[in-house]
């Protein structure tokens, strides 16, 4: 019997001499070291002896009580992915339709920008800023869309260190005042593969819940550390800590202890989905009054960092020069039944010197084809749209003109209502948000403006 058990195993003994009978567990060792889990049943005997004697039976319960662990254990993962998939639904929701409104503002940003050298300084100042802002919504829409479905997102090789570097000034901003900050990157790069916005939205929720922990002010470091084939990132705060019952739910969707409006429930939950997603873990500790230790691990990758990704669409955007005068307009149909998003689609399109017929929905397209005398030569249409959706619209119109080209946009992935736009080499696939040289250069490779001798 392993030392610190024997204390424990007297009193069962005094209790069977007390009580006539008990049973319990006990853990014994093995003559190979090797500790076994004993169901004791154990009866006094006082007839025919000379003194009272212990009888038990007893039984090796400790290949049982693993099965029976290991199987709650998956019990309780399983409903856990139940719940994250129930909020992955809700926050693709969500970031679906905020994906619709996000695009209609990057796209009059990117519109006004153009316009801006005739703006006061600080008006152009002004709208950089919001264009600043904009990119992060978006890049937090493709994150909620990144947590329901993997497939959006886009892990490439990243340098941990130099991407916190990168973060400092938005944590300093999440952060107040009275929290001091630091990160300790480690000596030597660590690299992983993931999508940046992962990490990102991870370390701004965690810096979030560690200014919610320190009302008073307290510290926050953040530190990466390299250590064989894993990278772990280490966010430790000085907070008021968690209870073991909050410990263990804090992962949960919905969970939260902040008042109404304050908390969503949904900060670690995401994190969980999305670093698991991305073939991380999370591992945390917490101790009531000393804080909370946040563990994010993830396999260091193999080959080499990428070189940065030009993010900056819209300056792409204003380099975009118009058609040559002499080439004549292409005729685009547009579909879309949220008038802002198929007004701003109109503008970028006719600014380029596109001819655009707007059409609210689908049975009102094909009213109005049918009334054109010219075909139309690019349909750009929103995939699910209500009564007559974008494939029906299509299949619609390439009945009589079969090599139509198609531009679908759509704030859902073309995989979950099955569109395989990947084999048309006339059809293409632009997801929301996007930006107005996102959907010019689709529009330019769809229907390259021709030089028409007839006309
Ligand atoms: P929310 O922040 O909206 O409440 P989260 O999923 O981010 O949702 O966190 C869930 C809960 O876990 C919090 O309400 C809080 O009780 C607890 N928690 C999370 N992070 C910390 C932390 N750093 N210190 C103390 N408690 C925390
Ligand atoms: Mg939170």
């Amino acid at each position: 019997m392993p030392p610190h058990h024997r204390a424990g195993f007297h009193e069962y003994l005094a209790r069977v001499k007390r009580e006539g009978r008990a049973e319990g567990l006990g853990t014994v060792l093995a003559s190979d070291g090797t500790r076994r889990v004993w169901h004791f049943h154990s009866s006094i005997r006082r007839e025919g002896v000379a003194e009272p004697v212990v009888r038990s039976i007893v039984t090796d319960v400790t290949d049982a009580r693993a099965r029976e662990r290991l199987l709650a254990d998956r019990e309780t993962r399983l409903r856990h992915a139940q719940k994250i998939e129930a909020v992955g639904k809700l926050a693709g929701g969500i970031a679906h339709d905020f994906n619709n409104i996000l695009t209609v503002i990057a796209g009059h940003l990117a519109l006004a920008t153009d316009e801006s050298q005739l703006m006061p300084a600080q008006a152009r100042a002004d709208l950089e800023e919001v264009t600043r802002a904009v990119g992060q919504a978006t890049r937090l829409t493709r994150r909620l869309l990144g947590f329901s479905r993997k497939q959006l997102l886009a892990p490439r090789v990243v340098d941990v260190n130099a991407l916190i570097t990168e973060l400092e000034p938005m944590l300093a901003r999440v952060l107040d005042e009275r929290i001091a900050f630091a990160a300790h990157p480690s000596p030597t790069p660590a690299r992983i593969n993931i999508d940046p916005s992962v990490l990102e939205s991870a370390l701004v929720n965690l810096a979030v819940n560690a200014r919610d922990a320190m009302p008073d002010g307290g510290t926050l470091t953040v530190d990466t550390v390299v250590r064989g084939r894993m990278v772990t990132i280490v966010v430790r705060d000085s907070g008021t800590g968690m209870d073991p019952e909050t410990l263990a739910r804090a992962g949960e969707p919905f969970f939260t202890t902040k008042g109404a409006g304050v908390g969503t429930g949904l900060g670690l939950a995401m994190i969980y989905g999305s670093v698991e997603q991305s073939g991380g873990s999370i591992r945390m500790e917490s101790t009531p009054g000393a804080g909370t230790v946040v563990h994010l691990l993830f396999p260091v990758a193999t080959g080499d960092s990428d070189a940065e990704t030009p993010t900056e669409e819209h300056r792409a955007a204003r380099r975009s020069t118009p058609p040559p005068p002499s080439v004549r307009p292409v005729s685009v149909l547009v579909v879309e039944d949220e008038d802002p998003l198929r007004r701003l689609v109109e503008r970028i399109l006719v600014r380029e010197g596109y001819h655009v017929t707007p059409a609210r929905h689908g049975a009102d397209a094909l009213h109005i084809v049918s009334a054109l005398d010219d075909p139309i030569e690019l349909l750009i249409t929103d995939l699910v749209m209500p009564e007559l959706g974008g494939r029906e619209v299509t299949e619609a119109l390439r009945a009589t003109n079969p090599s139509l080209p198609v531009l679908y946009i759509s704030g859902y992935d073309p995989d979950p209502v099955g569109l395989d736009v990947g084999d048309q080499a006339n059809t293409a696939f632009l997801a929301k948000p996007f930006t107005g040289s996102a959907l010019l250069e689709h529009v330019r490779r769809l229907a390259p403006p021709r030089r028409d001798a007839a006309r």
